[in-house]
């Protein structure tokens, strides 16, 4: 498989086929499996080779496909795929951490990601030091010789702050500290987790490669050891394992992941242009855009911005309900990297809990709009967008 290249891998890699031969990936609906004799579950019990399950907990043949798939298309040997983005985020962390730790995370957290660190894990025993994840001196000043791991999204929702992932790395490596990247926005074509060095990457695969508003799924990247050997255990034994049936839809998806996700980000770069300079708008952010205080560093890291962009209206809330509620192809939601155009306003939805300081602090305002990009006509979607900004 390694001589071919991404996307021809993004169709074929991972796949098993029964003896039946059949072209599309088989979906083994099956909690458990039969053993020809009592030794031979004896032996599957002391050590399951490769290609052997025991139970769907543990493991399964479809899942087992979509793991190696998904592992292959970031460029990590292994995989754990769990039943949602944040069943991999809680796992990973916890299957890693134990009381006395010291976690370093940037701030601007997915607000899930900030209660498993903040309320769940501090309770354990695990001390949480949060930066500002743009900030490097303060990563370099927060990271000791005793931090065990490293946090932090890729590309932060829904501000869209982009973390300098190559420094951070090199910084907490110095100290021996593990990196774990949440990698939801960065989207699976556009990756640059395992080029930066990051040993786990963590994917809401709810998101991206699902693509189409239907599943909810998370997988846990890494190297073999930390996959099989802390992540798996843990995972196997507390319950989070993906469910066949969503593995099976995730492969089907990972044949069309590149095609959707070249043509989002695409149309998410010309509504950036389109929204640079329109009068209603005060602040646009889109990581490669001239706009973005770090376009510099996302283009260095990045071939492109993703399919999330985020925008003020000038007017705060009164002004940016009138726009939401003009429009009419985008829709009113708050998921993002459906194949359906969405637009969030996340300071009185996916944020409304947060106290004002920290809204403030991260820079979620009252105006503020985050729009994923669907597979619409792009010149739909601007004059949707353009339509309802006359409404502000
Ligand atoms: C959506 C998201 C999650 C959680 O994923 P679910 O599949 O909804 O559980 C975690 N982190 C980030 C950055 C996300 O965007």
């Amino acid at each position: 498989m390694d001589k071919w290249r991404r996307r021809t891998r993004a169709v074929h890699a991972g796949t098993r086929r029964s003896r039946y031969g059949e072209v599309s990936e088989a979906v083994f609906l099956t909690q458990g499996f039969v053993y020809d004799s009592a030794e031979a579950a004896e032996a599957r019990f002391e050590a399951a080779g490769e290609d052997e399950f025991i139970y769907a907990r543990y493991g399964n043949p479809t899942v087992r496909m979509f793991e190696d798939r998904i592992a292959d298309q970031l460029g990590y040997e292994d995989a754990f795929a769990c039943n949602s983005g944040m069943a991999a985020v809680s796992g990973a962390l916890t299957a890693l951490l134990q009381a006395g730790d010291h976690v370093v995370s940037s701030r601007a957290l997915f607000g899930s990601c900030l209660y498993v660190l903040e309320d769940i894990l501090a309770r354990f025993g695990v001390e949480i030091t949060l930066v500002d994840g743009t900030d490097n001196a303060a990563w370099e000043a927060a990271i000791r010789p005793d931090t065990r791991l490293v946090f932090f999204e890729s590309i932060s929702n829904p501000t869209l702050e982009v973390v300098d992932m190559a420094q951070v790395v090199r910084l907490a490596h110095a100290r021996g500290a593990l990196v774990l990247a949440d990698d939801a926005m960065a989207t699976l074509v556009y990756s640059y987790a395992r080029e930066c060095g990051a040993d786990i990457a963590i994917i809401s695969t709810t998101k991206h490669v699902d693509g189409q508003g239907r599943m909810l799924g998370g997988a846990i990247c890494g190297s073999r050891d930390l996959i099989r050997g802390p992540i798996e255990t843990y995972m196997k034994h507390t319950g989070g394992a993906m469910n066949p049936f969503t593995a099976w839809t995730h492969l089907k998806a990972l044949e069309t992941l590149d095609l959707r996700v070249r043509a989002q980000a695409e149309g998410a770069a010309r509504l950036a242009e389109a929204l640079a300079d329109h009068p209603a708008v005060s602040k646009l952010r889109y990581p490669t855009h001239d706009a973005h205080p770090q376009h510099a560093l996302a283009r260095s890291l990045t071939a492109s911005g993703g399919t999330v962009l985020a925008f003020e209206v000038r007017g705060g809330k009164p002004a940016c309900f009138r726009v939401l509620n003009a429009l009419e192809i985008i829709k009113i939601s708050n998921n993002f990297a459906d194949a359906k155009s969405i637009a969030t306003h996340p300071a009185t939805t996916t944020h409304q809990r947060l106290p004002q300081d920290q809204k403030d602090a991260l820079g979620i305002s009252d105006g503020l709009v985050r729009l994923s990009v669907g597979l619409e006509d792009p010149e739909d979607l601007i004059a949707d967008l353009t339509a309802a900004l006359g409404a502000a």
